[in-house]
């Protein structure tokens, strides 16, 4: 039946993923479910969405009220829940207003957006340049993919979107070489993700905020992904000692609901009136009540806390690994973000754990990413380490 089903999708699809052979329907906590009923322990929660775990009750009783309530109703008209997800991003934030949206891609448009209408607004036309980095990643659409700084995503896209300036990561001295009077905007993840698990320095961020500072160029730090509790604080900021101008969350601010957001302050939102940027979706009722139970759950269930030190058990038992393992070059990350970088074949490698029972992502081909639910215990790093370990054995045992 799976496999079937399997064969539908590739005929109907649109082929723009490399996507397992698994039809996934039920999910509860850390644990998925495929559709012969086997299950696999979830290392990658929807790429970093589901942070709360699967099918949490909180997210569920909030969605269900509010869908007896109230589906859709425009950005015409006052929203109850919108305005209580704003208020809770706020006062959790360095924020003081909030653009909802409906996916990372969005909330970083609307930064880009921002970001030009800001600099226009006080300095008029030409200022309109943003520095992003290499190997970065910010989304698909036009503005987004020509922000993103891998060649390999343009190919066969061009013309992009001009305004944007490629700069090496973690180096400031080549990030100083580039600011000039066109310069708006620096646009930057702490943590590089879809890049590798590459983090940003301490002392990098708090360079690059007192340049900012300095010219008035505003700093957008696209937090999609190392949002919502992920590095072991509400938001990956907060662990560099600097407040972004511009932060951008998607990915797990629902819980899986899509919903995205983009956050700032009142100085530089004022750029936007009526009437120049505006979301159909944006702040959608269902998404808001999913918001809205995600955060209280994330604050009240402690779970940010926990996600540090759960974190720091999982790298602990990855270092020990690392040691064992002459293939295992570096473990790296913050919280529960963790990359493991191979110098064999990773996709291999990752094959070997889905058959294990365990799913989790490779990017670049040679480096593990590990995105689990920040719900998941010792004993779930416990189960996942003793398989990595039993895998890894094979494969010294190959060599
Ligand atoms: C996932 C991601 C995006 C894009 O989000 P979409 O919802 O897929 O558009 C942008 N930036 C970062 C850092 C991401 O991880």
């Amino acid at each position: 039946m799976q496999d079937e089903l399997i064969k539908k999708g590739m005929q109907y699809l649109a082929n723009t993923y490399n996507r397992f052979p698994i039809v996934i329907t039920k999910g509860q906590g850390c644990w998925i479910w495929d559709l012969n009923g086997r299950r696999y322990l979830d290392f990658l929660a929807g790429i970093s969405v589901c942070n709360l775990g699967h099918a949490h009750k909180n997210v569920i009783d909030s969605l269900v009220a509010q869908a007896e309530k109230l589906f859709h109703i425009s950005n015409l008209f006052c929203i109850e829940p919108q305005i209580k997800a704003a208020e809770l991003l706020c006062e959790h934030s360095f924020g003081d207003k909030v653009f909802f949206c409906n996916s990372g891609a969005e909330a970083n448009e609307a930064a880009i957006k921002l970001a030009r209408r800001y600099s226009w607004s006080r300095y008029g036309e030409g200022r309109y340049e943003i520095i992003v980095m290499e190997n970065s990643f910010h989304g698909r659409t036009i503005a987004t993919l020509s922000a993103t700084g891998q060649p390999r995503f343009h190919e066969g896209f061009k013309p992009l979107l001009e305004g944007f300036r490629y700069c090496t990561f973690n180096d400031i001295e080549a990030l100083k070489g580039l600011i000039n009077e066109k310069t708006c905007a620096i646009m930057i993840e702490l943590i590089q993700s879809e890049g590798g698990v590459y983090v940003a320095d301490k002392e990098y961020m708090k360079e690059i905020r007192r340049l900012a500072d300095e010219r008035d160029i505003l700093l957008i730090i696209d937090e999609i992904q190392t949002g919502m509790g992920r590095t072991g604080s509400f938001f990956g900021y907060e662990q560099f000692g600097i407040e972004p101008d511009i932060m951008t969350l998607a990915k797990a601010l629902g819980n899986g609901f899509p919903v995205g957001a983009m956050i700032t302050k009142d100085r530089i939102v004022g750029a936007f009136v009526p009437g120049t940027h505006a979301s159909t979706f944006g702040g959608n009722p269902l998404a808001m009540s999913c918001v809205i139970a995600t955060i209280n759950t994330l604050i009240d269930d402690g779970i940010i806390k926990h996600c540090d030190g759960i974190g720091r058990y999982l790298y602990e038992g990855l270092m020990v690994l690392k040691k064992r393992f002459p293939f295992i070059v570096d473990v790296r990350g913050m919280g529960l973000i963790l990359g493991i970088e191979l110098s064999i074949n990773g996709d291999e490698v990752l094959r070997e754990f889905i058959n294990e029972g365990v799913i989790l992502n490779c990017t670049k081909g040679n480096i593990l990413r590990l995105l689990p639910p920040l719900i998941i215990t010792r004993d779930d790093v416990d189960l996942f380490l003793e398989i990595a370990e039993r895998i890894f054995e094979r494969h010294m045992k190959k060599q």
